[in-house]
This record gives C-alpha cells, sequence and structure tokens, in this order.
C-alpha cells in the first residue's frame, strides 16, 4: 500500500486535530518516501508543530507543508490552491476532514450562529475544497484523476437528541458525495466517503462547551474509537488500487448502540 501513495500530494483539512492530525501521521508513517503532505487548518502554530513531529518520526523522504486555512472561507481556499508553491500544486488526494459541532440544544432551541457555523464549515467549507481541488485533478490526463476522501459521520444517517443542525450537515455531506460519485463514474478520479462513530478527540468535549464530565457520559458503556482508527481506514482507501473505490464505509465501536 505505502508503494501506491508513493509520491503523492495530499491534502488533509482540518489537520491541528483529532482525525485530522492522526491521518496525516498514518499517511507519513506508511509511505515515508517521497510523500508530500499539506496540513491545513486555521491554528497554523499546532500545524507547525505537528510538522515537525511527523518529520521528526519519519524523516526528510516526506514533505510536509503547513498552511493556515479557514475552509468556510471561499476566497481562502481559491487562494490556498493558486499560492501553493510549485513541488505541492499537484494534489492527488483531499481529505476534506475539518468541521465540527456547536452546542447540544434542541432543534427549536439552536443559535442562530452556531447553525450557521456548522453549515458554512461542515458543509460550504467541504463544497468549497471539493471544488478547489477537482479543478486540479481534471487537469491530469483525459477525464481527470485523484482522490476526494470525505469524512462524514454516522449522525449523516440517522439523528440523535441534541444533534439536530449537525445531523442534518452530515446528511448533506452524505448526498453530497453520493452525487459527486455518481458524476465522477466514468473518470479515474474517485469520491469517497467514510463515516466515523464515536471517536474520542477534542469535538467530544468542545459539543459541550469544554465539560468533559458531561463529555464522558457519552461514552458510558462504550469504548470509542481513536482518531488512529479512522486514519487507518482513510489512508487503506487511498492505498486501494486504482479500479477499486472504498465509495462508503461506516466505522463505529463494537457497542454504540
Ligand atoms: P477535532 O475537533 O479534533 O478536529 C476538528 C478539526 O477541524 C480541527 O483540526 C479544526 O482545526 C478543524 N476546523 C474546524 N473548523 C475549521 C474551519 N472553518 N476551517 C478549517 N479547519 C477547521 O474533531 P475530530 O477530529 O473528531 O473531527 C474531524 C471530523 O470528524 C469532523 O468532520 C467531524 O464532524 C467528524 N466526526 C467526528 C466524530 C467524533 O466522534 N469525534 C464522529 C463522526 C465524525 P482549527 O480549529 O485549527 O481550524
Amino acid at each position: 500500500m505505502g508503494k501506491r501513495l508513493e509520491g503523492k500530494t495530499i491534502v488533509v483539512t482540518g489537520a491541528s486535530s483529532g482525525i485530522g492530525k492522526s491521518t496525516a501521521v498514518e499517511f507519513a508513517r506508511t509511505s515515508p518516501k517521497n510523500l508530500k503532505l499539506v496540513l491545513t487548518a486555521r491554528r497554523i502554530d499546532t500545524l507547525k508543530q505537528i510538522a515537525e513531529e511527523i518529520k521528526k518520526e519519519v524523516g526528510e523522504g516526506v514533505k510536509v507543508l503547513p498552511v493556515q486555512l479557514d475552509v468556510s472561507k471561499p476566497e481562502q481556499v481559491r487562494s490556498f490552491v493558486r499560492n501553493l508553491p510549485q513541488e505541492f500544486q499537484d494534489i492527488d488526494v483531499l481529505v476534506n476532514n475539518a468541521g465540527l459541532v456547536k452546542g447540544v440544544d434542541k432543534a427549536g432551541d439552536i443559535k442562530e450562529d452556531d447553525m450557521e457555523t456548522m453549515f458554512a464549515t461542515n458543509v460550504t467549507g467541504l463544497i468549497n475544497m471539493s471544488q478547489a481541488v477537482l479543478a486540479v485533478f481534471k487537469k491530469r490526463g483525459e477525464s481527470g484523476q485523484g482522490d476526494i476522501i470525505n469524512i462524514g459521520s454516522i449522525a449523516g444517517r440517522e439523528g440523535y437528541p441534541g444533534g439536530s443542525i449537525y445531523c442534518a450537515t452530515k446528511a448533506a455531506v452524505r448526498t453530497f458525495t453520493d452525487a459527486m460519485r455518481r458524476e465522477l463514474i466514468a473518470t479515474r478520479i474517485r469520491v469517497i466517503e467514510i463515516d466515523p462513530g464515536q471517536v474520542e478527540t477534542e469535538f467530544s468535549v468542545v459539543r459541550f462547551g469544554g465539560d468533559k464530565s458531561k463529555a464522558d457520559k457519552v461514552y458510558e458503556g462504550v469504548t470509542p474509537l481513536t482518531p488512529e482508527d479512522i486514519a487507518e481506514t482513510v489512508v487503506f482507501a487511498a492505498g486501494r488500487p486504482e479500479n477499486v473505490v472504498v465509495a462508503d464505509m461506516l466505522v463505529f465501536p463494537n457497542h454504540q448502540a
């Protein structure tokens, strides 16, 4: 699998923590020769630290570029793709991972700001990135080539109390991804969706406004996934032979209801 990823240029959004960070590390570990990794998120200092950690662990065979990017801002996304240094411009894989949940209010009480932030990041942000990177993919070969890997959620398949807007954003990701995959079926562009169940990350605490005891309650009776569990799935999907598409995967803890 490492060989299949050799020489690839991979962009990961939301790489400053959780699943995105682990995914970047996993790509580097799997393919430590001639890989080019672009780490993006809003917290640039954290990205720079992660880039250093990756280089320290796998050596200089992997080139790592940290870039500050807010996916919800279309002009930032366009300028990100336009201004990548030459050696990182030929993107092969986009991992659309950036996403968040704001609040656990019931549908009738959701704050407008929280709703807008969730849609702007989870849905519009993912579409902004997909469009910008598809334009790069379409320049390659006769029909275009590359992988878009979208991180959805089990929340896009079923609702839960207190999660109505988040669930709606992830359902939007799911149908957008499915439609895009069908549109590109006759090309060499693969569109992949990976839907995690409960994964213990910063996300787990952020949604309760930092209240760790409330966050821990969610995991009663369940051993949540680690970000590495999802990272390994993402790298597996990207490393499949070209004629194989892992179109849709649901990965959740054994005891999650
Ligand atoms: P984290 O909170 O650990 O990571 C979220 C990442 O998204 C951070 O790196 C954050 O970086 C980035 N991000 C947030 N907003 C923006 C933005 N506007 N522009 C760019 N980057 C942004 O959470 P997870 O790792 O758990 O979440 C990753 C993905 O997995 C999300 O899409 C989430 O919905 C999904 N998921 C998570 C589950 C879980 O149980 N944890 C379950 C199912 C799906 P920064 O703040 O630096 O911008």
